[in-house]
């Protein structure tokens, strides 16, 4: 059966008194079939729309055989259909994708570069094009192109062309189907055979702006957004602009600036604060060796692991001892006594069988106990070697 599909001949229509000419059951859900639709299916590119008959959410709107379905939750009631269409996302899609065949026809009529795929999602649009190096010349061109033919509201119309009629307009490509085709075009600039929604005249896309281009499979992905997307894109960007601006109290066109230097500052301050962490560790080692000949045996729960062996390496350099440092579940141990144990060995032979992980060289090691019972008893074990080995 085929049903009128109002959203090619009024796509500006957002309401809709119909018939239901066909409903039935599938999996808990209910394809509707009306006599006349304005709600768009899946297809080309473009994502279905949304909507309600007779109050109740539509789920999905996809076509087969001509046929459109309307996949609700429930089903309907009489035979009479109210349709109201979310035309904010149809006039999205509808932005989107006329901008889409300005930019692809700007991109092969200025530098021969043909897309090959098109991307209309909820987070982004793209297009692939057939280069692998699209420069930043080239991408500011072709959007400033854009924004001309926007400005310049030329119409956008649809017909129908047969097999034999295909060489009266310059397509940019004939699909390999047979039948009549569907084309748009944008007046005298564009003729693209498509089977999505469109806005009237390119005026309403409104504004296009590329975000980024970047290589992918030896072709480049361009970025782009249209119309209300844009706008809304430029509010966000606005107000992470103006915060920055507030945080930083620079004017607007200082901004990168003064966060280049600010981050230059910030690099500076790590360095100083490393060397200045290296002369503390070196007076607290001082200050142990001072008290104690050793071993040294230090409870540091809030130290980090490199700040324990820098640590450790302070008190060696210093004197002849071993440095046992407990972080609460991690011990850190070393020593430079030409007759000390072999702390790896050691680890191996005693930490291990009390469920320690670890292990190291003869003079530097750690280990990790999952539980600090554990660690205690290999502790006691510890001084116990060392005891024995003095
Ligand atoms: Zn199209």
């Amino acid at each position: 059966m085929i049903i009128a599909k109002l959203y090619y001949s009024q796509p500006w229509l957002r309401e809709l008194d119909t018939r239901i000419t066909s409903q039935r059951e599938v999996e808990g859900k209910y394809l509707v079939v009306l006599a006349e639709t304005i709600f768009y299916p899946t297809g080309g590119g473009q994502p279905h729309d949304l909507g309600t008959i007779n109050g109740i959410p539509i789920l999905d709107v996809f076509e087969e055989d001509g046929t459109v379905f309307h996949v609700l939750p429930e089903p309907l009631e009489g035979s009479s259909a109210h349709g109201v269409l979310d035309w904010p996302r149809r006039l999205d899609h509808m932005q989107q994708h006329s901008g889409q065949h300005l930019l692809s026809a700007i991109f092969q009529d200025e530098y021969g570069y043909r897309t090959e795929s098109f991307h209309l999602g909820a987070e982004y649009c793209s297009i692939d094009i057939t280069t692998p190096d699209l420069t930043r010349q080239e991408q500011l061109a072709a959007e400033a192109r854009a924004n001309e033919l926007i400005l310049e509201d030329l119409p956008v119309f649809t017909y129908t062309l047969q097999p034999e009629e295909f060489g009266q307009v310059p397509l940019r490509k004939i699909p390999d189907l047979p039948g009549p085709l569907r084309i748009v075009e944008i007046q005298g600039f564009d003729y693209s055979p498509c089977s999505g929604t469109h806005v009237g005249k390119t005026g309403q896309i409104g504004l296009l702006k590329i975000l980024k281009a970047e290589r992918y499979k030896g072709m480049t992905r361009v970025y782009f957004l249209c119309g209300g997307r844009a706008l809304e894109d430029y509010r966000r960007k606005h107000e992470i602009c103006s915060e920055l601006v507030a945080l930083l109290a620079v004017p607007e066109g200082e901004v990168v600036e003064r966060v280049s230097a600010d981050l230059e500052r910030r690099k500076e301050l790590e360095k100083l604060v490393e060397e200045l962490q290296g002369e503390l560790l070196e007076l607290r080692a001082r200050e142990l060796v001072s008290r104690s000949e050793g071993p040294f045996f230090l409870e540091l729960p809030e130290a980090s692991i490199p700040e324990a062996q820098r640590l450790a390496r302070a008190v060696l350099n210093l004197t002849q001892a071993l440095v046992v440092i407990n972080l609460g579940e991690r011990l850190v141990l070393a020593h430079n006594l030409p007759a000390g144990p072999n702390l790896g060995q050691l680890i191996k032979d005693q930490a291990q069988p009390l469920g320690g992980r670890g292990g190291g060289s003869p003079t530097a090691a750690q280990v990790y106990f999952p539980d600090p019972g554990r660690l205690q008893e290999f502790l006691g074990v510890l001084r116990q070697e060392i005891a024995g080995k003095s």
